[in-house]
């Protein structure tokens, strides 16, 4: 059943066929303001693609350096046999408030582009969870009463631990993990395994008995705890590159801006008071945003911020089947299964025959194969679609080190480095969220400020 890997990029590089891959360059007219004016971001991510965006709004010039040949960093799109495809399937939530401003400032339409629904959390035959379209704080409240799966005293526990985290402004402190703050309030085992430790990995990408609940805590207060529809789920149906990145390219280059792809920056050093990126530049300011496993080889001062992460995995397996295959739902879980998450392509971005399974963070999965991991989903599936047929093809991406472990009292780098015009964004930049596509905007947008606010 097993195909061969993706040739995935070493640290979210190229995903392409890379070899002689040409350097693909967009370019606007010639500079009209002062070269030393012009800012330098390295990094295409959905970070670095925010930080150019918001610095194009405000009439600033910007050059955007990018190794690969494709926009998105570790939110990419990438062919597998017969579809594009992600290098990992995501999910967005309504309280994504800047990535989804930031879309519509690129002319990126979120509602076009995302599908918005209610929360829900399925575990077919064990547990439903689903927001009703009330006023907040109902919603939650109503999500958690009408749970199906879940006794009385397990909702009213639930209940308890949001009311007790309301009350203590969602502050938990010291910082433990997940895994002892339920501890802490006795939460029956039932409603962790199939409410928080699902909760946890999705958010933070971290096992409950490491990840934060402090980050946890910052994640419930801005989604479940907030707006009705900050909890919503938002689902791509576009790829990850054409959701933002690739209309963000153009908005950037129709306003004087450069974006360069294929573009690996080697040096980055600093000349009287300019910075210049390998021939380029002068350049007053550089936004250095790339994923914190690179900053050593750019600016190894640096380094020594975060040599104490320590990083998970995501995996994401796509079963191909033939088109008549469908889930009962868009996205459902999998109780204590290989797989964590199941997404049908077909009813999110029209793949029919497509299912994606996710699998994040570290864990028993691991210790198989690839093809046995892809046995063992397939049969996972099996079970929720009855005469399932043998996929044609499936395809498995590893991302080693999709994100940073969550740990509680991590200390994160400041955006700030300390030497002039050099600023630091992304996902792991110190914040209240996990690594996230919405802490890679916001820290872009912050990045950004600090620039034009000097
Ligand atoms: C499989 C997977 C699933 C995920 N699921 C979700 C999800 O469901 N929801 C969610 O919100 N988040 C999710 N995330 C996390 C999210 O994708 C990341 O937090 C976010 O994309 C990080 O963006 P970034 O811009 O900070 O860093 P990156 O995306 O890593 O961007 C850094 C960029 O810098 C470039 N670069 C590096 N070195 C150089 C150099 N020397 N010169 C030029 N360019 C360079 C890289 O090629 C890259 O494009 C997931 C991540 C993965 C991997």
């Amino acid at each position: 059943m097993s195909l061969p890997p993706v040739p995935l990029p070493e640290e979210g590089g190229d995903t392409g066929s890379s070899a002689g891959a040409a350097s693909v360059s967009r370019h606007a007219p010639p500079w009209s303001g002062p070269a030393a004016e012009k800012i330098a971001i390295i990094g295409a991510g959905y970070a670095g693609l925010a930080a150019a965006v918001e610095l194009a709004t405000a009439g600033r010039q910007v050059e955007v350096f990018e190794a690969s040949r494709v926009l998105g960093g570790r939110a990419r799109a990438t062919q597998i046999e017969g579809f594009t495809v992600d290098n990992g399937q995501h999910i967005l939530i309504g309280a994504y408030t800047e990535t989804l401003r930031l879309m519509r400032t690129v002319g990126a339409n979120p509602e076009a582009l995302l599908k918005r629904t209610p929360l829900r959390f399925e575990f077919p035959g064990q547990f439903v969870m689903s927001a009703p379209r009330l006023p907040a704080p109902l919603h939650t409240a109503f999500a958690l009463l009408l749970a199906r799966g879940i006794d009385w005293r397990e909702k009213w526990a639930a209940i308890c631990l949001m009311q007790g985290l309301q009350a203590s402004k969602f502050r938990i402190e010291p910082d433990i993990t997940v895994t002892a703050w339920l501890d802490r309030h006795k939460t029956p085992s039932r409603q962790r395994r199939l409410l928080w430790e699902p909760l946890c990995i999705a958010a933070l990408n971290t096992p409950a008995d490491h990840a934060s609940a402090q980050v946890l805590a910052n994640v419930l207060r801005d989604s479940l705890a907030g707006s009705r529809s900050a909890s919503d789920m938002l689902l791509p149906q576009v790829n990850l590159s054409a959701l933002f990145p690739e209309p963000a390219m153009e908005f950037i280059t129709q306003r004087g801006g450069a974006v360069h792809l294929s573009h690996r920056v080697n040096a980055l050093r600093r000349e009287g008071n300019a910075w210049l990126i390998d021939d380029a530049g002068p350049f007053a300011q550089v936004v250095l945003a790339v994923a914190p496993y690179h900053l050593a080889s750019l600016v190894p001062e640096l380094a020594s911020q975060v040599t104490h992460f320590t990083w998970e995995p995501i995996v994401t397996s796509y079963f191909s089947y033939p088109t008549t295959v469908q889930l009962p739902q868009p996205m459902l879980g999998v109780d204590a299964g290989l797989a964590q998450w199941l997404f049908d392509r077909g009813q999110l971005c029209g793949q029919r025959g497509l299912i994606a399974a996710v699998i994040s963070a570290s864990g028993r999965h691991q210790a198989l194969s690839g093809a046995e991991l892809e046995r063992g989903i397939h049969e996972e599936i099996a079970r929720l679609v009855p005469r399932l047929p043998a996929p044609l093809s499936v395809q498995t991406i590893t991302e080693k080190r999709a994100t940073f472990a969550c740990v509680p009292n991590l200390q994160r780098p400041l955006a700030e480095t300390g030497h002039a015009g050099l600023t630091l964004a992304g996902d792991y930049v110190a914040s209240d969220y996990p690594a996230t596509l919405e802490g890679a905007v916001r820290s872009g947008v912050a990045a950004a400020r600090t620039i034009l606010a000097g």
